[in-house]
């Protein structure tokens, strides 16, 4: 298994049946947790003021790391597992987790997705966007558009009472009602004193089922939806998911907490 979980169909059944221990955040965590949070989205407010074509990834992993440490937070993906960035860029076809590089530049007409975590207090935050390149075409557009519909579609979801798959069905019907690809080998996550925590978030499923959702509960809605087909491969770097088509894959990102009042998006980037 692989960070965000890279779970085979078998082994997300199989969770469905093993005892999940949940960590429910109160009050004093979700205070720890929203500056966690808040350092991501205007760590993300800044890179994506800055992408623009002649950059590398690398230039852009710097950004992060400063703009994170600046802030007096940890980097989060640093380290974990062995990943050599702050940031993860994935370009284009490339779906999740491609590694910053001074090689790789950044031109007019790509779309590049920003995955970045931070930790404060020992409570972390994540959150994704994809950006275009310069000018990018309108089928691009559409595809970020329909992909970042599809999380806020997700998050409506996240009402105590409602279950896990109710969430990963607004997901996935969304994104299916354009022709797209939902990538199922990488999902959603909890998340809080750990970045990967309890239950697992898939993009797809039917509602009604899997796990309640109740107040206290913290989870990362990430949909990874693809132009074409949903099958994905990671390359030789151990790393970089790619589309088996070389279509267009986009991924965004939020850190959402259950809360009576309704979900509480704790990476926004408004107000
Ligand atoms: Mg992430
Ligand atoms: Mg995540």
């Amino acid at each position: 298994m692989r960070w965000l979980s890279l779970l085979t169909e078998a082994e997300m059944g199989m969770a469905m049946f093993k005892s999940m221990s949940i960590d429910l955040k109160g009050e004093k965590e979700l205070v720890s947790m929203r500056k966690a949070a808040q350092v991501v989205a205007q760590t993300h407010k800044v890179l994506m003021a800055a992408v623009a074509p002649g950059m590398s990834t690398l230039d852009l992993d710097k950004i992060a790391e400063k703009e994170i440490k600046d802030r007096g937070a940890k980097l989060a993906f640093k380290g974990y597992r062995g990943f050599p960035g702050t940031l993860c860029i994935s370009i284009n076809d490339e779906v999740v987790h491609g590694i910053p590089s001074a090689k790789r530049i950044l031109v007019d007409g790509d779309i590049v997705s920003l995955d970045l975590g931070a930790i404060v207090e020992g409570f972390y935050g994540d959150s994704a966007v994809t950006v275009g390149v310069g000018s990018i075409s309108d089928e691009a557009k559409k595809l970020l558009r329909v992909t970042e519909e599809s999380l806020h579609k997700g998050i409506e979801q996240m009402l105590p009472g409602n279950r896990i798959g109710d969430i990963g069905a607004a997901v996935q019907r969304h994104a299916e009602l354009e022709g797209y690809g939902v990538v199922r080998e990488f999902v959603g996550h909890g998340i809080g004193r750990a970045l990967h925590e309890d239950p697992p978030v898939p993009n797809y499923g039917n509602p009604g089922t899997g796990m309640r959702l109740q107040v206290g509960m913290v989870l990362a809605i990430e949909p990874m939806v693809n132009a074409g087909t949903a099958d994905v491969k990671v390359l030789e770097d151990n790393w970089t998911a790619v589309t088996t088509d070389g279509k267009l894959s986009a991924h965004f990102e939020h850190t959402i907490a259950v809360t009576e009042n309704g979900p509480e998006i704790l990476t926004t980037r408004e107000g």
